[in-house]
């Protein structure tokens, strides 16, 4: 065609392009270090099901689809643009592994799915205009996109018919059907006419896939170049298992500054799509809080563009090892706070670490380190905590309980009942951790002394730590005192080495996950962790637990975020309601995957909640409008926020909330 030209257009362009990701690196560069390359069959795997497979966007089914559509279009595509490319040079160019009845097949795969390309961006470009989802800015880059898309695949199809109405006996027409369809627009042309169709649509093609390579960096739509190593590096841990912070050799703790974010968050930054289904159903969204997890990160990525400048300078100082200079650098450098003025503090706090967000994200997204890293700042750095958590903190620093009861009273629950102290025992097959609430708060102190009778009726043999029990640390390590955290779990283990403790059992999800999922960190290994929703499931399915019937009646169960969407556990509680005969369970319209939170995680059960509307009040009545008269969980704090809410919003002669262990007590045989 013109050799002169398209090296002209390519060098042009991508010399732009390389500059651009080269300003990129450097930014990613100006980020902490984090090792993402290890168990890489498992990130093959990841690669596979969410890069490739886009298995999260399929959760949606209309917009899933658009959006699979899209994406498969342009990896044909790729491969056309390739081509392309080489008959810029030779006009019979086809790549050596697309020639023959392959080059055949892969003609008919692409003009179909240009086809499917265009249908799908009509469907975007419509959704976007006319039903405008809540959760989308209407944003001008994003149509802008979507007309690109589609001249590119127009210009592809008539480029295609202008050339087999020139060349009639083209290699890969027979598989090229739509071009070959629109070779009737040619009809009664002469070929000079064609030959110009031909040029403008094969030049403008390229110019437009070159220039749209440089336009991507800019804006959201840089996820069609990051969002794959994004997912490939994405963390391979439960979601809400928390990375372990060092200490040593560091003047400060948190993240205060871009800087202080590894790499892999500022590149969750530049994988953003803005798609918003993060903030779908946060909960502290839907209540009016200040906090959208979407502008967590956007916000801060935002910033990282305007200072793009001086952060490929101290990338290139971090990756020479002037960490020194780099120091320097940072601290001359005045900008809004990242922490307080990018994200506000407020935002911060009103996080319950549900891990909705994370689940959602299409490119894996890890919105709760984002966050926590802000809070350690915020608390380790800065002193700033709401309040009511200071409370909470004193009383987990001083009694290992943020309910701050004096430490010699944690087994006070015991009361007369038999319930076996491991101390006592020596060896048990179950330490039943009781966790903080179980023994300090009243109402989920009745909770473990169903659960007890229920072991004993089951013939378990277990047994509790008593005063030798400290808290798991979970409000600890969620509200950013990580050096409390860690000063907690040490405790815990070395006790359970002290009894040889094989499996744990636990009715806190937010025990079980610290335990499961992050004292392995601190040295636990080989023990079993079990939450008593699974536990009791065994027995009545084991029938060590023979179950009757209740009166009939309509119940309702509330999946707890820790122990249903960052830990995978849905059915066991279920199964354990639906043993009961006589009782009807019905699913609110948020559940497992989905369900909402009751607003008590991530310490928020230690904070006021005086902004928006209460969280805990918009979950009652999800559990009230299915006419159920009682709501079950398995979580002592969702048991607390429920059975406030029930009280606050009046609900309390139709409506009450038990843990699943006390509604199993009360209907055995
Ligand atoms: S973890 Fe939950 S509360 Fe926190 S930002 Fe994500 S969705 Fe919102
Ligand atoms: S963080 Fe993830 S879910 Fe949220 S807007 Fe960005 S891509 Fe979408």
């Amino acid at each position: 065609m013109n050799p002169w030209l398209m090296s002209l257009l390519l060098y042009v362009f991508l010399a732009m392009f390389a500059g651009t990701i080269a300003d990129r690196y450097w930014i990613l560069r100006a980020g902490e270090p984090d090792m993402r390359w290890d168990r890489i069959g498992l990130r093959l795997r990841n690669l596979l099901t969410i890069g490739f497979g886009q298995k999260r966007l399929l959760y949606e089914k209309a917009a899933g689809r658009m959006h699979v559509a899209i994406f498969s279009g342009f990896l044909v595509a790729l491969l056309r643009t390739l081509t392309l490319i080489g008959r810029g040079y030779d006009p019979q160019y086809h790549l050596p592994f697309l020639v023959g009845p392959v080059g055949v097949a892969y003609a008919f795969l692409k003009d179909t799915l240009t086809l499917v390309v265009l249908v799908a961006v009509g469907y975007a470009v419509y959704r976007r205009l006319v039903l405008r989802p809540r959760r989308l800015h209407l944003s001008a880059e994003a149509v802008l996109i979507l007309f690109w898309i589609a001249t590119l695949m127009i210009t592809d199809l008539i480029g295609d018919a202008a050339l087999f109405r020139l060349q009639p006996d083209f290699p890969e027409r027979t598989g090229a059907w739509v071009g070959n369809l629109l070779t009737g627009m040619f009809a009664g042309s002469d070929p000079a006419t064609v030959r110009v169709w031909f040029e403008i649509m094969f030049w403008g093609h390229v110019i437009l896939v070159l220039a749209f390579l440089n336009v991507l960096p800019f804006g959201k739509h840089f996820h069609v170049l990051t969002a794959l190593p994004s997912v490939f590096m994405g963390r391979l841990t439960p979601s809400a298992a928390l990375e372990r912070m060092e200490f040593e050799g560091r003047e400060t703790f948190g993240v205060g500054k871009l800087e202080d974010f590894s790499w892999r968050r500022i590149l969750d930054m530049y994988s953003c799509t803005e798609c918003g289904r993060c903030n779908d159903a946060c909960p502290a969204h839907l209540t009016d809080k200040p906090l959208r997890p979407r502008e967590i990160i956007t916000d801060a990525r935002d910033q990282a563009y305007e200072l793009s400048d001086h952060l490929v300078a101290v990338g290139k100082l971090k990756a020479q090892g002037r960490v020194k200079e780099a120091a320097e650098l940072i601290a001359a450098q005045d900008r809004p706070a990242l922490v307080g003025e990018v994200n506000s503090e407020d935002a911060l706090w009103a996080c319950t670490t549900c891990g909705w967000c994370v689940s959602a994200c299409p490119v894996v997204i890890d919105h709760i380190p984002h966050i926590i890293d802000q809070r350690r700042h915020l608390t380790m750095m800065e002193a700033k905590v709401p309040p009511a958590l200071q409370n909470a903190l004193k009383g987990l620093e001083n009694n290992s309980n943020p309910w701050n009861v004096g430490a010699a009273a944690r087994e006070d629950w015991i009361g007369d009942q038999p319930v076996p102290l491991l101390r006592e025992k020596g060896r048990a097959e179950y330490l039943l951790f009781v966790g903080c609430a179980g023994s300090f708060d009243s109402r989920n102190q009745d909770v473990m002394r169903a659960l007890c009778t229920l072991l004993d009726k089951a013939q378990v043999d277990y047994a509790v730590l008593g005063t030798e029990e400290g808290c798991c640390g979970d409000p600890a390590r969620r509200v950013g005192h990580e050096y409390l955290f860690q000063m907690q779990a040490p405790v815990n283990v070395e006790t359970f080495k002290k009894y040889e403790v094989r499996k744990v059992v636990t009715a806190c999800p937010h025990c079980f996950n610290t335990i499961a999922n992050e004292y392995p960190d601190f040295g636990l290994q080989d023990v079993e962790v079990i939450h008593h929703g699974e536990l009791l499931a065994d027995l009545v399915a084991e029938g060590r637990l023979k179950v009757g019937a209740a009166a009939a009646a309509k119940v309702t169960y509330h999946d707890s975020c820790y122990l249903g969407r960052h830990n995978g556990i849905y059915e066991a509680p279920r199964e354990v309601l639906s043993a009961v005969g006589g009782l009807d369970l019905v699913e609110m319209p948020r559940n497992r995957r989905a369900g909402f939170c009751c607003g008590a995680g991530g310490g928020r059960m230690f904070m006021e909640e005086d902004l928006g509307t209460r969280i805990n009040h918009a979950r009652i009545a999800e559990a009230a409008a299915t006419g159920a008269s009682e709501v079950c969980t398995a979580c002592p704090f969702c048991l607390t926020m429920l059975g406030d809410a029930i009280n606050e919003t009046d609900r309390s002669e139709n409506l009450r909330a038990r843990d699943i262990a006390e509604v199993l007590l009360e209907n055995l045989e």
